[in-house]
């Protein structure tokens, strides 16, 4: 049986608890983990006992390409996806179809509800998203090469970093060089924001050059194959003010804590507690806001969330990033973030980039 058809299979499980007879998957992402098929305009129909990928004649040679195990339904032209969805619903005779509440619009939903009449339309929420918080070896190897290669592309840009570069140029870098390397690109738009615009948790970069700053901090990350990483550093352009210091140190203090905090059985919101309370005896809890990181896979903010008030039990094979922060508008802001294993008995970091202050000093 193929990682496809077992995760299918466990969805089928999922849906029989949750009182379906048919899940539609309409979050391309979604249908990419259960089915292998990367392209997107097409949804999956999982029934009681099979499934049907819904698509159309741009994508025939690549869906037998990668998934020539899968029944396929190649809409004709002139025929939307969501009447062929309809007589598939009905071929099936589905009387409860579940659709995807985070992935369709209000008009999506009243055109299919309509389609399927008499059999009725309920919204769920997650039943995929939760499959995927849990990841196998092979999606564990591809996101271990994500953090590598994101390793190596900060090396390099980093070998040839001079003070008139700008936060774009140093954005465009990395891209290029990720690409260089194999990658597909970049999992998201580095962030490159210099001194004070790093107190931005999300700045885009401008032309400001690093040059005129003692600092400048980095997100960044590789996809590989399809599967995300997502770091932040800090890279020391000018001097170690004994605020940079001070600031820094407590930011580390807070991450490697709630790193260590990490293992299966604990829930997310004990590990964003640790962090938050280092941070806040320091007397920087208002300057941290955002939660503590975040689950990466497919998509680069996935589940599980690492925040408050997240019940979401810790379980071997998840991946999440570890990221928090200190944000002072004015002066600037200290973010750190890895990518973090949960194992069968604590954690394994899969991002390997030095993080003691001294080792972020360019030059
Ligand atoms: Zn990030
Ligand atoms: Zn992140």
């Amino acid at each position: 049986m193929s990682r496809y058809e077992s995760r299918r299979n466990k969805l089928r499980t999922m849906l029989r608890k949750f009182g379906a007879d048919g899940l539609l998957v309409t979050n391309f992402t979604n249908v990419t983990y259960l089915t292998g098929f990367t392209g997107d305009d097409s949804y999956l129909l999982v029934t009681g006992s099979d499934d049907v990928l819904v698509s159309d004649g741009r994508y025939t040679t690549q869906i037998e390409e990668e998934c020539p195990d899968l029944e396929v339904d190649i809409r004709p032209l002139g025929v939307t996806t969501l009447a062929a969805v309809a007589r598939l619903c009905r071929r099936a005779k589905i009387s409860t179809l579940a659709v995807e509440s985070g992935s369709m619009t209000v008009g999506q939903f009243q055109q299919l509800s309509e389609a399927v009449a008499p059999s009725t339309l309920v919204g769920s929420d997650l039943l995929v998203e939760r499959l995927r918080m849990v990841k196998d070896r092979q999606e564990i190897a591809a996101i271990r090469l994500a953090a590598d290669q994101a390793r190596r592309a900060l090396e390099v840009v980093r070998a040839s970093l001079t003070p008139q570069q700008t936060e774009k140029q140093i954005a465009a870098d990395i891209e290029h060089v990720l690409r260089r390397f194999g990658a597909r690109g970049c999992s998201f738009p580095s962030i490159v924001a210099a001194g004070p615009r790093s107190a931005l948790p999300h700045a885009v970069p401008t032309d400001a050059t690093v040059g005129g700053a003692d600092f400048v901090l980095i997100d960044w990350g590789a996809c590989e194959g399809l599967y995300m990483s997502d770091l932040t550093r800090v890279l020391v352009t000018g001097k170690i003010s004994p605020k940079l210091r001070k600031i820094y140190g407590v930011v580390l203090k807070a991450q490697m804590a709630a790193i260590r905090a990490i293992r299966p059985g604990v829930r997310c919101e004990q590990v964003d507690d640790v962090a938050r309370r280092i941070i806040a005896k320091a007397g920087h809890g208002k300057h941290f806001g955002h939660g503590l990181g975040h689950g990466i896979g497919l998509d680069i903010h996935e589940r599980p969330r690492l925040t408050r008030a997240n019940d979401t039990v810790l379980q071997p094979g998840m991946v999440v990033t570890v990221e928090p922060g200190i944000y002072l508008p004015g002066w600037g802001g200290v973010r750190i973030e890895d990518d973090v294993l949960v194992t069968r008995d604590g954690y394994e970091l899969l991002s390997d980039v030095g993080k003691e202050l001294d080792e972020c000093v360019v030059g």
